[in-house]
């Protein structure tokens, strides 16, 4: 099966009334740890890449890894998307590559760090959606500012963050044409989320509900949505770690989203949390190991079983035979003939 338009899977899941998770990867077993979990569960799955992650794996690596994931696993739509493409140069350098989803955040300046103009971003993510759409390739855009800092992207606790505006939010999406839009409702990146459990106030549930009611048609992201579960934390600790404690985005919060209209959902960092304490379990009870594979399987095996329990969640789970991806050519013409309808 070849790689899948993001439009088709997020189109599918709205059509479903589910949500699909978007895992990051930067290695082989991250791969394969979710396309097990996405076997396992025969989901749909978005993977993406930071722009971290092109520069860990010398891009080549990665794309070519993706594909082997696309001919081992040909029953599953399996999206690759950019993540958090901070100019419009490094969306055309991932489209040209072989990327089938791009985001561009134009909520920040291309320095990934100071918070844009409105202007400026309706501009860049606009300037993606032509050259991305004349390909079929799907566009995620951002409006509003996202909190923390992920792979050295992010506003950080600036206190530069802002909660999306709703009527902004409708004038963006009217201005660029994208596919699908990450809204700012109180999450942020990394593992340092909220000192306490976050309740529907703190995440401004209502806000995105807000949003879903003024865009029913467009497909809403949740940013910076890992859930930090504490036995993951434990295990970290446990053997030898010293995360301090935190909480995360509860799934409970996250499937709410999806009701109301979230249909893509980034999980990064518990998927590091897992990896880490399976390597750090293996380190501490049989120190006389040194075969990297008896360290990195059982990491692998701890995302997949993560992975795996967010595509249960998130209501992905049993949708991958649903549909046959349609080729990207197609999907151009498609987005040519909407774009005649919307000039008109
Ligand atoms: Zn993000």
């Amino acid at each position: 099966m070849p790689l899948c338009s993001m439009r088709q899977v997020l189109d599918e899941a709205a059509k479903g009334n589910y949500g699909v998770g978007a895992f990051n990867v930067n290695n082989m077993e991250q791969i394969q740890a979710i396309m097990e979990a996405a076997r396992e569960t025969q989901s749909p799955v978005i993977i993406q890449a930071s722009r971290g992650a092109r520069s860990y794996s010398q891009d080549k690596f990665l794309y070519h890894l993706m594909l082997a994931a696309a001919e081992l696993y040909p029953e599953i739509p399996l999206v690759m998307h950019l993540d958090h493409g901070n100019s419009v140069e490094t969306c055309k350098s991932a489209i040209d590559l072989g990327f089938t989803s791009v985001m561009m955040d134009g909520s920040l300046m291309p320095d990934g760090k100071t918070p844009s103009t409105f202007e400026y971003n309706v501009k860049a993510t606009r300037a993606v959606v032509e050259l991305a759409h004349d390909k079929g390739v799907t566009v995620e855009g951002e409006i509003g500012v996202l909190g923390g800092i992920e792979d050295g992207h992010g506003a950080g606790g600036t206190g530069l963050e802002h909660i999306t505006d709703p009527e902004q939010a409708v004038e963006f999406v009217e201005k660029t044409g994208l596919d699908a839009l990450a809204i700012a409702i109180g999450t942020s990146h990394g593992a340092y989320k909220f000192n306490k459990k976050p309740d529907g106030s703190v995440l401004k549930m209502q806000r995105l509900i807000e949003i879903h009611k003024r865009l029913p048609n467009t497909h809403l992201v949740m940013h910076g949505s890992s859930s930090v579960p504490k036995d993951l934390q434990d295990v970290i600790n446990q053997y030898g770690g010293q995360l301090k404690p935190t909480w995360g985005v509860p799934v409970e919060e996250i499937q709410l989203g999806i009701r109301n209209g979230v249909r893509k959902v980034n999980v990064d960092t518990d998927n590091r949390l897992a990896i880490t304490g399976a390597i750090r379990k293996v380190f501490i009870e049989t120190p006389e190991k040194f075969d990297p594979r008896d360290y990195l399987k059982p990491a692998r095996e701890a995302m997949k079983k993560v992975v795996a329990q967010r595509m249960k969640e998130f209501g992905q789970a049993g949708h991958a035979g649903d549909y046959a991806p349609i080729s990207l050519s197609d999907y151009a013409s498609k987005y040519a003939a909407n774009a005649l309808v919307a000039a008109r």
